[in-house]
């Protein structure tokens, strides 16, 4: 029998670190958030997601399967406030007891949906276990959302990315959530500390990380060529840009591909390449 969305495969990509993928209401062509497990004695409980019974019965049975091997859970962690991240952790915390750990714009952001029992700050550590190898970094990343978190582990080289990389489907950055600058500037962060592998939110383990973010970064760029080349034939309104700009990408998406036109214009604004008439138009500058 294949596996179906209610009987989860994890995987293990380094000794106490476990990626169960979970069905979630994200952006396909994504369908799964990973709930990641990171520790190999104190376990912290990374983006408990699903908002519906047969996947949040899947993440209950793999926290309690954790006692059986002399572990235990001791938190959870969001890596960020979006729905698709954040659609289990009221209910784990109910079953289990288990404190919500979050950035302080995260749980602004959430506004009590879930409350945020800890915050989570750059440079504080989520302690695996006594071993050297097992001190997990908390890193403040945000770009696509303000508070975004990732886990940084630097003996073994291991990122628990978050929404930084997807390995499936794509990374909006849009705003108000999303600032593309900031983002691309966190992504050249996460390259330059060498990754070996990397945990995505959405989609399977990476293996090349530093590839793979510097491909994000340049792809990023070079779409921003292309809004900044569209800007220097004539004044656009977004959409009218989006259309130039992301020929790519079907009509259906333009709504959501609109968000990150904006942000690349607001980026090029802050750079004094692009400014935005009265008519609400936007100009090269
Ligand atoms: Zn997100």
């Amino acid at each position: 029998m294949s596996a179906s969305p209610s009987q989860p495969r994890s995987t293990r990509p380094s000794e106490g670190l476990t990626v169960l993928p979970l069905a979630s209401p994200t952006l396909p062509p994504a369908t799964t958030t990973n709930t990641t497990f990171v520790g190999r004695r104190d376990v912290w409980v990374v983006d408990p997601a699903p908002p519906w019974e047969a996947p949040r019965e899947a993440l209950l049975a793999e926290v309690r399967t954790l006692a059986h091997t002399g572990r235990a859970a001791r938190g959870i962690v969001l890596t960020h406030h979006h729905p698709d991240h954040v659609g289990a952790a009221a209910w784990l915390r109910e079953q289990t007891g288990l404190p919500i750990l979050a950035h302080p714009v995260t749980a602004t952001l959430l506004r009590g949906r879930p409350t945020v029992d800890r915050l989570l700050e750059e440079g504080d550590v989520l302690v695996g276990s006594d071993a050297d190898d097992d001190r997990w970094q908390v890193l403040h990343t945000p770009g696509h959302a303000p508070g975004h978190l990732c886990l940084w582990e630097p003996v073994r080289r291991l990122l628990v990315a978050g929404d930084m990389v997807a390995a499936t489907g794509t990374i909006v950055i849009a705003p108000p959530d999303g600032h593309m600058a900031t983002y691309l500037a966190q992504l050249e962060r996460l390259a330059a500390l060498g990754p070996a592998r990397l945990v995505p939110a959405h989609g399977a383990v990476v293996e090349a990380p530093v590839e793979r973010l510097r491909f994000y970064v340049r792809h990023r760029l070079e779409r921003e060529g292309r809004v900044s080349g569209a800007l220097e034939a004539e004044p656009l309104a977004l959409m009218a840009l989006t259309e130039r700009s992301y020929p790519d990408v079907p009509r259906a998406l333009h709504g959501l591909a609109s968000g990150s036109a904006l942000a690349h214009l607001i980026k090029l604004e802050e750079e004094g390449r692009a400014r935005r008439l009265d008519d609400g138009r936007w100009v090269s500058a």
